[in-house]
């Protein structure tokens, strides 16, 4: 078969897997067990060796698979990761979001770049992998819950760090078009719950108002940002060039006459390296502890505050001989380097000593939108993409 027939099929198969793919409805928070059995099922019909590790309840689940190589070479393992979650859909679409459609070289459907595009690549490229003669390991990691904090990766890569998978590429296949992103900022959220105690108002000496703790520790938050401006590190790539913080909303009080006993804050920050975070979170939570709460527990012993993680996307740093961006470069031709302003994965493979690179088809201009779509010709240009790993990994 001509080569181009080759692709042609390829092709096909990659529009009916990702057709596939999108009719099942992954929203974050869902169970996502049944498209996992779909991927592993394709998988293991190759060969391959997979493992799963679930959240608390065992309702959704990541999926680690491996196309073993057929000759030991000490070539590092490739990983292709992506997210099985997608957002929820809001109302508006033109059609059901979980059908996909082709109209104009495009496909339309929930998660068709963000991620199941890739997925639905990798899938169709599998079997291509599996008749190679592979002299490294491909590895296939599909997470739960990306697009809510990623849940599911830490829970993946804690296994892998068991298992010794902690070298090696990884490439993410958030939709970049194809293009190399090799950092990004990191994301925590967090709220802050105050517990006070009621009372009449032209009493405040006797109650705890947790609205007015709460502003307290809102322009503590203030004073802190302008702080890690001052921190902002030499050389920053990113845009603005320091970590930053924002206050998404204060909820507490019933009425101008009653002392609120309850208020939360919705908060998060975006640091630009790790140590910021640690820095903002210790400050702040020092300021929490040995000044509001003695004050607060004087008056009210069962005062209370309560800082609950929302969620910490570890930023993706940028290396400066990246493993990952070379071997990606060398298949696309594609020298650049650039820097987004979304949360993904990375970090976290990167933490255990995995290069990473985000490179993925489709545009995020089209992501969480409705009327999602990927452009046809990403899903080509993702297959010849494989088609270079395929040819790094065989000798
Ligand atoms: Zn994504």
């Amino acid at each position: 078969m001509s080569t181009e027939n080759n692709l042609q099929n390829l092709y096909n198969g990659a529009i009916k897997i990702l057709t596939d793919l999108i009719a099942f409805k992954t929203i974050s928070g869902e169970n996502n067990s049944p498209l996992i059995d779909y991927c592993d099922k394709i998988l293991n019909s190759l060969g391959a060796e997979s493992f799963r590790t679930y959240d608390d309840e065992k309702k959704r689940v990541n999926l680690f698979s491996t196309l073993k190589a057929k000759n030991e070479n000490e070539k590092k393992p490739i990983i292709l990761s992506g997210h099985t979650d997608v957002v929820p859909v809001s109302k508006g679409w033109s059609a059901d979001p979980f059908v996909a459609t082709i109209k104009d070289d495009k496909l339309y459907g929930r998660g068709s770049c963000d991620m199941k595009g890739f997925i639905a690549c990798v899938l169709a490229y599998a079997p291509i992998f599996s008749n190679s003669n592979l002299d490294r390991d491909i590895h296939f990691s599909f997470t739960f819950d990306e697009e809510t904090a990623c849940l599911g990766a830490p829970i993946l890569i804690s296994e892998l760090k068991k298992r010794g998978i902690n070298n090696g590429i990884c490439i993410i296949g958030e939709p970049t078009n194809m293009k190399i992103i090799d950092s990004h900022k990191g994301c925590y959220e967090y709220t802050t719950y105050f517990e006070g105690l009621a009372g009449h108002s032209s009493e405040p000496h006797k109650g705890v108002s947790a609205v007015e703790y709460a502003s307290r520790y809102v322009n503590k938050l203030i004073e802190l940002r302008q702080k890690l401006k001052e921190r902002e590190p030499k050389d920053s790539i990113f845009d603005p060039p320091y970590s930053t913080l924002q206050i998404g909303g204060i909820f507490g009080g019933i009425a101008h006459n009653v002392i609120a006993d309850k208020c939360h804050i919705n908060w998060e920050t975006r640091p630009v390296v790790k140590e910021d975070g640690i820095f903002l979170n210790s400050e702040i939570d020092k300021y929490a502890n040995e000044i509001l709460l003695p004050e607060m527990k004087k008056i009210f012993p069962n005062s209370s505050i309560n800082k609950e993680i929302i969620g910490e996307v570890i930023g993706f740093d940028r290396e400066k001989d990246s493993k990952a961006c070379e071997f990606v470069s060398n298949i696309t031709g594609d020298n650049s380097r650039e820097v987004v302003s979304f949360g993904t994965e990375a970090g976290l493979f990167q933490e255990i000593g995995i290069s990473t690179v985000v490179c993925g088809p489709g545009s995020i201009q089209q992501a969480h939108k409705i009327d999602e779509f990927i452009e046809l010709n990403e899903i080509k240009k993702c297959l010849k993409f494989l088609e270079g790993v395929k040819n790094k990994s065989i000798n």
